[in-house]
């Protein structure tokens, strides 16, 4: 079958690799659609802080933010999955350690990450294999795009649900990206008052036709007064903007984590002590996975339209390079057909 794989920083192409065979407890899938991510960029231009830590090594096969349907099965009694539309959980948790035994396998210390931490193949490929303990079923009627942001998703409703809103409290989502619109979304989904701050024009004026009412420059934002929203999610990866999420929280205010800067970004925790604040990480979509498809399922998120294009496989290179096809539209995801020519 045809794979991206990654053999070195800036080096990617599509090759002819084995096909994958279902072991015991294990699913392969034909991958319908793959989305393109930043933590892709940052293996391809050799930045993921991973490959330093010996969590990853190339030749890299990537691809997490997948959908596709169930093709083999690896043991009796699977059976039932064949033909299912799924996608998976990207951190698969050894099921033996403590931290998989308290339900938290998306930090267990020997974690596979698929396409991402140790060497489990990802899918940018025409199938991927999945462990059946971490497959989730997608309704039949969500959209292919929709059932690829699944991940994102998760990732973003994980983020939401750190930040306690309720209806008419204010939330401000730094950053416009996929993960930033998605979060976004959910909080619209959850009746708060939703602003963004973001830098390009074109997403903003997306995270408009989302129904998002207040849009905001970051360098505005930067220049803002103080305590001004009852929670901030920062979904950047600029380092200055984790401590202006504290400047611009509330007093007793949650601050949530989820992008990542490429170097160390600074906040002061006596701001965090003295106005009260929460400040919460968040890795991983694990645990917001059933939501998130439950969310696009509904209708309550209609995500579509961050994706802005779906290429083949060959296009993969540059779009990791950063080019954008001619037709491409404003959203910030790029969306991958393994089987487009
Ligand atoms: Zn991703
Ligand atoms: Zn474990």
């Amino acid at each position: 079958m045809r794979a991206l794989v990654v053999t070195a920083a800036h080096e990617a192409a599509v090759q002819e690799v084995a096909e994958p065979v279902a072991g015991p407890g294990q699913l392969v899938v034909d991958v319908d659609r793959v989305g393109i991510c930043g933590t892709d960029v940052e293996f391809y231009t050799g930045e993921m802080a991973y490959l330093d830590l010996g969590y990853a090594e190339f030749p890299l096969r990537l691809g997490h933010e997948w959908t596709g349907r169930v093709s083999a099965v690896g043991q009796r009694g699977d059976e039932r999955w064949l033909g299912k539309r799924v996608t998976g959980d990207t951190m698969l948790g050894c099921g033996q350690c403590s931290s998989c035994a308290a339900g938290r396998h998306h930090v267990c210390p020997n974690r596979y990450e698929v396409g991402i931490r140790g060497g489990w193949a990802g899918a940018l490929a025409e199938k991927v294999v999945i462990p059946t303990r971490f497959a989730y079923e997608i309704p039949e009627h969500v959209s292919l795009a929709a059932a690829a942001l699944v991940e994102p998703g998760g990732n973003s409703l994980r983020a939401v649900r750190a930040a306690e809103l309720e209806p008419g409290r204010s939330v401000l989502v730094l950053g416009s990206g996929t993960i930033g619109l998605l979060a976004a979304q959910f909080a619209l989904a959850e009746g708060a008052e939703v602003h963004v701050g973001g830098v390009r024009e074109g997403s903003l004026a997306l995270a408009r036709e989302l129904g998002v009412a207040h849009t905001h420059q970051l360098a505005e934002l930067t220049h803002s007064e103080p305590d001004r929203f009852d929670a901030v999610i920062d979904c950047t990866s600029n380092e200055a903007m984790p401590a202006l999420a504290v400047r611009l929280v509330r007093p007793a205010g949650r601050v949530v984590y989820i992008g990542l800067s490429a170097a160390p970004s600074l906040v002061d925790t006596r701001d965090i002590a003295l106005q009260d604040i929460t400040a919460v990480g968040i890795l991983s979509a694990s645990a917001g996975l059933a939501g998130a498809i439950a969310g696009f399922a509904s209708g309550a998120v209609i995500p579509d339209s961050i994706v802005s294009e779906v290429v083949s496989l060959e296009d993969v290179p540059s779009r990791l390079e950063g080019h954008r096809g001619p037709d491409a539209g404003p959203g910030p995801k790029v969306h991958v057909d393994p089987r487009l020519p």
